[in-house]
């Protein structure tokens, strides 16, 4: 990939393009279209550019063309030729984001459980989630997960890693993934390698019987499971939706051979790109070999040779400068959850996000919704969340105090990205970058004309001002709409199902 510097751009824009690679016949770009799924190439006319490539900056009025799902030129008075012509003057052309850690599963049950209401969501959420599952069915979650990939892409999010904790059969793993992979969402399906429900509507249980189901270490079930969606669903090594695992929640307390060798050994011999986990204290009396021993269990991991540059963190809000530091050194990447963090599962026990002290110490780090159950949607929200509770934290403020907007916006594009592992592919806007763009308007009442590009987004952007995204090149919302989407319809249809899913919960009783 060629990377220019602004200057060498703006000698080249005035030249009259930097265009790399151009000219390609109508047959090969049918060609393109067709291998593409659809994407065509699109010449995005006279937009202002939040390129989030340092190099380049902010671009005042220029074209960018897309060709064959990636970026192929930037520059002013680009020659359209056979493209598709989006006319964005005045617009604000930004990268797609990235969402770093999601639990994609939970939109069908939005509202159900919110974070205003502390006790009942720190008491409700684990119950809530041990009832919904053994309920759901498979169909169920191939329509929350297609819904929760369409409205990730809605609000401007063309990247995510959805940690899959939900699905406690194969079949229900395999419908949630089909669905995401479906949604046209990039990004990581990370199948959680443990969960099981013995029980069902109708039934009564101790309630530590369903947490101990809930909290099992991984069996070979799970493991067939992951061998089905690499086979069946996400197999395609080139494709927008890759297989990630989520470590069991049983693995905290493990000896640290049987975790290497079940888990981790198991997920890199498959070829498993992505291992994440929920970094977040475990039992307290772990003994000496076994993970979770110290702290958060990294430097137990780091011991048995287990991290690395494939490794992601969810959360780590109690993760020491010591732990980050060793992150950064191997490699291990961080996707902190503002909004959910700042309010805990532990009614008014404040913790404090560490994505400022992990990006200051060196970590890859991005940011994520969490609970689409309990969070807004809008992820502009969670970007803004991200600086302000940095702002909030006396460990953190040093950090925010030298903030500009562009650091703030990083979170969930060029460092978003990389905390994804996707750094090589997406996050900045630049000739050969995936075209994984988002388009916003910029004339409603409150979108402030004046300030820097980034000044602008960071602050004052919304949901509602996204007008067209493309994933790969491929457009899926186009003027404020997503396109072939009949939200009316799937809406009645993810209530209808939250409505059944629930009365069959209800019939459950937790002793
Ligand atoms: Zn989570």
């Amino acid at each position: 990939m060629v990377e220019l510097s602004r200057k060498e751009f703006m000698r080249l824009a005035a030249l009259g393009g930097a265009a790399a690679g151009l000219g390609l016949g109508s047959t090969r770009a049918a060609a393109a279209v067709a291998r593409t799924g659809g994407a065509a190439r699109t010449l995005i006319r006279g937009a202002d550019v939040l390129t989030m490539n340092p190099a380049l900056d902010e671009l005042t009025g220029v074209d960018v063309l897309i060709d064959n799902g990636k970026i192929a030129a930037i520059g002013k008075g680009l020659s359209a030729g056979d493209a598709v012509v989006v006319e964005a003057r005045g617009m604000i052309l930004i990268p797609g984001m990235a969402d770093g850690h999601r639990h994609i599963w939970q939109c069908a049950a939005a509202g159900r459980l919110v974070k205003t209401n502390v006790k009942e969501f720190a008491a409700g959420y684990q119950v809530w989630k041990m009832k919904w599952m053994p309920c759901a069915s498979a169909e169920d979650h191939h329509l929350a997960a297609y819904y929760g990939g369409l409205q990730a892409i809605d609000s401007g999010v063309t990247a995510l890693l959805d940690v899959a904790h939900g699905q406690q059969t194969a079949d229900r793993a395999l419908a949630a993934a089909r669905g995401l992979k479906e949604s046209g969402i990039a990004g990581w399906f990370a199948y959680q390698v443990s969960n099981r429900c013995d029980y069902g509507p109708g039934d009564t249980l101790p309630l530590a019987e369903a947490r101990a189901q809930a909290s099992q270490f991984t069996s070979d079930d799970h493991w067939q499971t992951v061998a089905r969606l690499q086979k069946e669903v996400l197999g395609d090594s080139s494709g927008l939706l890759q297989l990630g695992i989520a470590l069991s929640v049983g693995s905290k307390g493990q000896p640290l051979a049987r975790v290497a060798e079940q888990e981790f050994g198991r997920a890199r011999a498959m070829g498993i790109g992505i291992i994440t986990h929920h970094a977040n204290p475990g039992p307290t009396d772990v003994p000496p070999g076994h993970f979770g021993h110290r702290g958060l269990g990294l430097f137990d991991l780091h011991e048995a040779g287990l991290l690395g540059p494939d490794v992601h963190c969810s959360h780590g809000v109690t993760a020491t400068d010591d732990e980050l530091k060793l992150m950064a050194q191997t490699g291990v990447m961080l996707g902190a959850t503002a909004v959910a963090e700042t309010f805990p599962s532990r009614p008014l026990a404040r913790r404090d996000p560490a994505h400022g002290r992990a990006r200051a110490f060196g970590v890859r780090t991005g940011i994520g919704t969490d609970t689409p159950l309990s969070l807004t949607q809008d992820y502009f929200e969670h970007i803004r969340a991200s600086f302000l509770s940095l702002a909030l934290d006396p460990a953190s403020e040093h950090v925010a105090s030298g903030y500009h907007s562009p650091d703030v916006f990083d979170f969930a594009t060029r460092g978003g990205y990389d905390a994804i592992r996707l750094g090589d592919i997406g996050g900045t806007i630049a000739v050969g970058r995936r075209a994984d763009l988002v388009l916003l308007g910029t004339d409603r009442p409150g979108f402030p004309p004046a300030g820097t590009l980034a000044d602008r987004v960071v602050n004052f952007a919304a949901r509602t001002d996204v007008d067209s995204v493309w994933v790969a090149g491929r457009l899926l919302k186009s003027g404020g709409a997503m396109v072939g989407v009949d939200w009316r319809s799937l809406n009645a249809r993810i209530a209808a199902m939250q409505a059944r899913v629930h009365a069959a919960a209800d019939t459950i009783t937790f002793t």
